[in-house]
C-alpha cells in the first residue's frame, strides 16, 4: 500500500499518518518526492483497505501496490533515486564511472590505478580487499591492509571508493573505509548480510547473482530498502546461460526492464559480465546505450600479473580510449560523464 500525501500536507499529518500505520503494527516508509510525500507501508500479510487511510488529513490517495517488490518499485516512487555519495550524485541524468583492480594487491598498484583512471574521468575507484574466490587456495584479498591502501588513494585522488563486505561479521571495518558497500553476486540472496547491511547508513552498490531472475535481484534489493536504507543502486553483471565462450552472459535486456520497473540507479559491469579484455569496451560501450546509469570496470596496470580476473581487466591506455568513446555514446543520448 502507498499512501500518496497531497503536496500541501504537513509535517505533522504526515508523522500522524506514519503513528496509525504503526498502530496497526506495520511500517511505514516515507518518500519524498518532487511534488509530494509518499508513505509506502509494509509488513502486512494480506492487502490493506485504502479507506483505512483515505480520510485521514493530508492524505490525497492511497494506492495498492501490485508488484511484490514495493519500495523499489517504480510504482512507489516515480522519480529516479539519486544517491549522494559524499557530493558525487550516483543515478540522474550523469553516468558515473568506477573503475580499478579487481583485487587491491599493493600499495602501488592501486596508487598507480587510482591517478590512472581518476585522469581518464572514473569518478569512483574499485577495488576489493576481501575476495570472494572459486578455490580456497586462490588470493583471498588483502583484508584492512586493502581497506588502507583504499582509502590512502582516495585521498590523494579524490575518487569515492566502493568494496566489497563479504561477511556480516566485517561490515564495522568495512564501513570505516568505504563510501559504497559493495555486495557481491555471490551475495546476493544471503538475507542475513542483506538485512545487516539494510540497516546501515552507507550507499550500496548490489550486484546481480549469477542465477538470479530480474524478480529476484529487486526481492533481494527490497530486503535493503525495508530496512531502512534507501540508498542502493543495481548492478547488473552477467548472468550464467549455457555459452561458454564467454565468462557470464552480459544481460543488457536487464537494463531497460529494471529501469522502468524500479527507480533505483542501474550500474553495468561489463568486466565480469563478458570476462575477456578485447570484449570489455564493446559491451561497456552498449551498457551506456542501453540506459545504464553507470559503469564498473576492471583496470589493472599489468593485467598479466593481476591476482585476481587479469584475463578480464582493461590497462589504464584501454580505459583511457574507453571513456573517449563513453563521452560520445553519452553525448548522443544527451548524458554528461
Ligand atoms: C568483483 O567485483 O570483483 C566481483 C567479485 O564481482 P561479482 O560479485 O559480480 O562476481
Ligand atoms: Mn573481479
Amino acid at each position: 500500500m502507498l499512501v500518496v500525501m497531497k503536496p500541501q500536507a504537513t509535517p505533522a499529518q504526515i508523522a500522524a499518518v506514519e503513528e496509525k500505520i504503526r498502530s496497526l503494527g506495520l511500517s511505514p516508509h516515507a518518500i519524498p518526492g518532487a511534488q509530494r510525500v509518499a508513505i509506502g507501508i509494509t509488513g502486512n500479510k494480506g492487502a490493506l483497505d485504502p479507506a483505512m487511510f483515505e480520510g485521514l488529513p493530508g492524505v490525497a490517495d492511497a494506492i495498492r501496490v501490485s508488484q511484490p517488490w514495493k519500495l523499489v518499485s517504480r510504482e512507489v516512487k516515480e522519480e529516479d533515486t539519486v544517491i549522494d555519495v559524499g557530493g558525487v550524485p550516483l543515478g540522474g541524468p550523469a553516468i558515473r564511472v568506477m573503475a580499478g583492480p579487481c583485487s587491491v594487491e599493493s600499495r602501488e598498484q592501486i596508487l598507480e590505478t587510482a591517478r590512472a583512471v581518476k585522469e581518464s574521468g572514473a569518478t569512483f575507484l574499485r577495488g576489493g580487499a576481501y575476495k570472494p574466490r572459486t578455490s580456497p587456495y586462490e588470493f583471498q584479498g588483502l583484508g584492512e591492509e586493502g581497506l588502507k591502501l583504499l582509502a590512502l588513494a582516495r585521498e590523494q585522488t579524490g575518487l569515492k571508493v566502493v568494496t566489497e563486505v563479504m561477511d556480516v561479521e566485517d561490515l564495522p571495518l568495512v564501513s570505516e573505509y568505504a563510501d559504497v558497500l559493495q555486495i557481491g553476486a555471490r551475495n546476493m540472496q544471503n538475507f542475513s548480510l542483506l538485512r545487516r547491511v539494510g540497516k546501515s547508513e552507507k550507499p550500496i552498490l548490489l550486484k546481480r547473482g549469477p542465477s538470479a531472475t530480474i524478480r529476484e535481484f529487486l526481492m533481494a534489493a527490497e530486503y535493503l530498502l525495508s530496512q531502512g536504507n534507501y540508498r542502493v543502486a543495481l548492478c547488473e553483471r552477467g548472468i550464467r546461460t549455457f555459452e561458454t565462450m564467454t565468462r557470464n552472459t552480459l544481460d543488457l535486456n536487464a537494463v531497460p526492464v529494471l529501469k522502468a520497473l524500479t527507480h533505483l540507479p542501474v550500474v553495468v559491469d561489463p568486466s565480469h559480465g563478458i570476462g575477456l579484455r578485447r570484449h570489455v569496451p564493446a559491451m561497456a560501450r552498449a551498457a551506456v546505450a542501453a540506459g545504464a546509469d553507470g559503469l564498473i570496470v576492471e583496470v589493472h596496470p599489468v593485467p598479466e600479473k593481476a591476482l585476481s580476473d587479469g584475463q578480464q581487466s582493461l590497462t589504464p591506455g584501454e580505459f583511457a580510449e574507453l571513456m573517449t568513446q563513453v563521452r560520445v555514446i553519452a553525448g548522443a543520448i544527451g548524458r554528461p560523464v
